[in-house]
């Protein structure tokens, strides 16, 4: 089964603004889904949201978040009259609809919406129309649509509208929309998956206008019972509706190449290996460090998006000073040779760990090649002064100065680089078994896969050799076979 991409997919630029707004607010309602997306409702109801259905029952005065899909004038007057404080996350191409809708009322138009009137964003809309007019036989009249309806069927319908009246204006369906649709259409393979909530119009679309098999997943149990239907089939194309959030695409896929999304790395053997050819250790150290150059370029091409490597431990302080400062020398040089391959590579640097610890001169370093990579997408996490214990005391002391209860959600949100997915696989080499204070709270239920081979001798077959050693193995999270 060969997976590929549908480029466009995913959250469109309402969705994810909207979300982004969500995220500042506390102790805050959200009259209907923000988005329709479990997952976002999840991780909102972690963060203390409440949710409800009408704007009664949100508290006189407390904070209302209005969904992407838009309100009523009426909704509005009520939040007004309650002292609510608003939070308006209306996407801007529903709001234009609503200008559309008053504009035809103020012309004394009467107004037709196309869409579902049981959804959300149509009842908004319908809560536009003032004055009530009945469209006459042969009359003018304003069309509005829902926003994710099928271009193609929205087309149609303003085609038999037209035979009795003189449509004077039609807002088109968002481009965004458009736009994944046509993609979809476009696909010429033999099923396609399509990841997102149920409940979300422009999901279910999608699957609409597919010219293929189609099968559909909300969460990654799903994505696996469609893996194990879809097998034996050619190519199978993967997209997702506005409202799914990437990093759920990017498991999705993962999980149906079966290949793992996040490795990470005890690159252990450097000293033994410069030992073993009568060297000084550093020269393990800069042998190693080639190797990792290699290897972030071997997972590129695998596809796995997140690598992760140990560099130095806050137990790697009580080394001699010589060899502590010449790996300081050594990342530095590093971040001074290897930056332009990273942007080449389109790979993000990440540092994490106690970053007060390291000398000033490699922080500004660290920061200044960060921020060249800030936008790609594949991430090279280097934990530098990390230690697992220390990050979990590190997180802690912030829930404790937050004030607050933690839930595991939540406590994973203070950690250092909260929004990387957690390991699938953690690959030692050099021959030791044991966990060394890396990544604790993160490697709750990864695979562990242990080589004799030292770091610096790490090669392309040994990553394969991991790689296949992870795809073999069964992974239930705690659950039943
Ligand atoms: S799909 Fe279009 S209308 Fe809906 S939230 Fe996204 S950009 Fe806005």
């Amino acid at each position: 089964m060969k997976i590929e991409e549908i480029v466009p997919h995913g959250m469109c630029a309402g969705v994810r603004a909207a979300v982004d707004l969500a995220m500042r607010q506390r102790d805050a309602y959200c009259l209907h889904s923000l988005v329709h997306s479990e997952i976002v409702t999840d991780e909102l109801k972690s963060r203390g949201f409440r949710f409800v259905e009408d704007v009664e029952e949100v508290p006189d005065g407390a904070v209302v978040v209005f969904s992407a899909h838009g309100v009523s004038p009426s909704v509005r007057a009520r939040a007004a009259e309650k002292g609510l404080k608003v939070v308006d996350a209306t996407c801007p191409v529903v709001a234009r609809a609503h200008r559309a809708v008053r504009e035809f009322c103020e012309r004394g138009l009467p107004v037709v919406v196309i869409g579902d009137p049981a959804h959300v964003e149509v009842k908004g809309l319908l809560g536009e129309i003032s004055g009530g007019r009945t469209p006459e036989k042969g009359g003018r009249i304003g069309v509005v649509c829902q926003t994710t309806l099928d271009a193609g069927e929205v087309a149609r319908r303003v085609e038999e509208l037209r035979r009795d009246y003189v449509v004077d204006s039609v807002s088109d369906v968002c481009p965004a929309t458009r736009e994944r649709q046509e993609a979809v259409r476009a696909f010429d393979g033999d099923a396609i998956l399509v990841l997102g909530s149920r409940d979300s119009a422009n999901t279910r679309r999608l699957c609409e206008v597919a010219r293929c098999r189609v099968f559909t997943a909300g969460s990654m149990e799903e994505v696996k019972k469609a893996r194990d239907q879809m097998e034996g089939l050619g190519r199978v194309g993967v997209t997702s509706g506005a409202s799914t959030p990437e990093s759920f695409f990017e498991s999705a896929v993962s999980c149906l190449r079966r290949v793992p999304l996040h490795v990470a790395f005890i690159m252990d053997g450097n000293g033994r290996w410069a030992q073993r050819r009568g060297k000084e250790r550093i020269f393990g150290h800069v042998a190693g460090a080639r190797t990792l150059s290699r290897v972030v370029e071997w997972c590129g091409r695998r596809g796995i998006r997140y690598v992760t490597v140990y560099a130095f431990s806050t137990e790697n302080w009580r080394r001699p000073k010589a060899e502590g400062d010449g790996l300081m020398r050594l990342f530095a040089k590093m971040l001074k040779t290897r930056a332009g391959s990273l942007v080449e590579n389109r790979v993000r640097l990440r540092v994490v760990g106690r970053r007060g610890d390291l000398p000033e001169s490699l922080r500004e370093s660290i920061e200044r090649v960060e921020r060249l990579t800030a936008g790609f997408e594949r991430q090279l996490v280097v934990c530098i002064s990390y230690g697992g214990r220390a990050e979990i005391v590190d997180a802690a002391n912030r829930a404790v100065e937050d004030g607050r209860k933690v839930t595991e959600e939540s406590f994973r949100r203070l950690l250092y680089a909260p929004d990387v997915p957690d390991p699938d696989l953690v690959v030692r080499t050099s021959g030791e078994r044991r966990v060394s204070n890396f990544l604790l709270w993160e490697c709750a239920y990864s695979e562990y896969h242990f080589t004799d081979v030292l770091w610096p001798d790490f090669s392309e077959r040994d990553l394969d050799i991991a790689l296949d050693d992870y795809s073999s193995r069964h992974r239930r999270r705690g659950g039943v076979a």
